[in-house]
């Protein structure tokens, strides 16, 4: 990918003025990001995973992929993230979410954009974000993978579409067989017809990938809508 992060003017002058403080341990952090060079290092960042979900695999382990996708390959063709969803990390995206820490949005979406825009190969045509429901929106005010998928899609020039909406709420998960929480995830988002994907490589955008049943049922959606490629680019990943 030819697009390297691009800090604005504004965002230079704002540093020169007041410089960063480290969102971890609160001391200056001695550059344009809120988080020390030290904080950083000390971050889990994802070892050996599997090379289709990035779900942590132990450093034995024989294979490229894990269990899960070598029984069954998921819709989507690669997970890229960094960090395991693990201290402080997990802080710092319930802060992001819960709080409305936005700061804490944008660190991580600068480490993931240092750590993995590498690894991207070809250009996507689009960013899509998870959808939430309206209501989940209007208690929290905003679309965490929204505001994620605009950050990535500025610093790489890459357009953000809506594709898929959450038009219904999603239960409570538990006690339900895996085929009656795949038919509940099923009808909780809608493929918008009026967007036209076909042929295209896009990307499913995430704060964090737990059980990767989300994002494979957006996969899914997306694949018999058309889409060539599906990826997904999360901040974090469960172990
Ligand atoms: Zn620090
Ligand atoms: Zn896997």
């Amino acid at each position: 990918m030819v697009n390297r992060f691009r800090k604005s003017y504004v965002q230079k002058l704002t540093f020169a003025l007041i410089p960063g403080r480290c969102i971890l341990c609160q001391s200056p952090s001695m550059r344009e990001l809120d988080l020390c060079l030290s904080c950083e290092k000390s971050l889990p960042w994802l070892g050996n995973c599997c090379i289709r979900c990035a779900l942590p695999l132990p450093d034995n382990h024989q294979h490229a992929q894990c269990g899960k996708c070598l029984r069954k390959p998921p819709a989507f063709h690669s997970c890229i993230t960094a960090l395991r969803y693990d201290f402080p990390v997990d802080r710092l995206i319930t802060g992001f979410k819960h709080q409305r820490k936005m700061h804490h949005g944008s660190v991580l979406a600068e480490l993931w954009l240092q750590r993995c825009q590498a690894q991207l190969g070809t250009k996507p045509d689009a960013l899509i974000p998870v959808p939430i429901h309206w209501r989940r929106r209007l208690f929290r005010g905003f679309n965490q993978s929204l505001v994620l998928a605009n950050d990535l899609g500025k610093a790489l020039d890459i357009n953000v579409l809506h594709a898929i909406s959450h038009p219904r709420a999603t239960h409570s998960q538990q006690g339900l067989s895996a085929a009656a929480r795949r038919k509940n995830l099923q009808r909780a988002f809608r493929f918008l017809a009026d967007v036209d994907i076909k042929g295209k490589h896009l990307v499913i955008v995430d704060d964090v990938v737990t059980t990767t049943a989300t994002a494979n049922t957006m996969a899914a959606i997306l694949a018999r809508n058309g889409a060539a490629r599906i990826d997904i680019w999360c901040l974090a990943r469960t172990p």
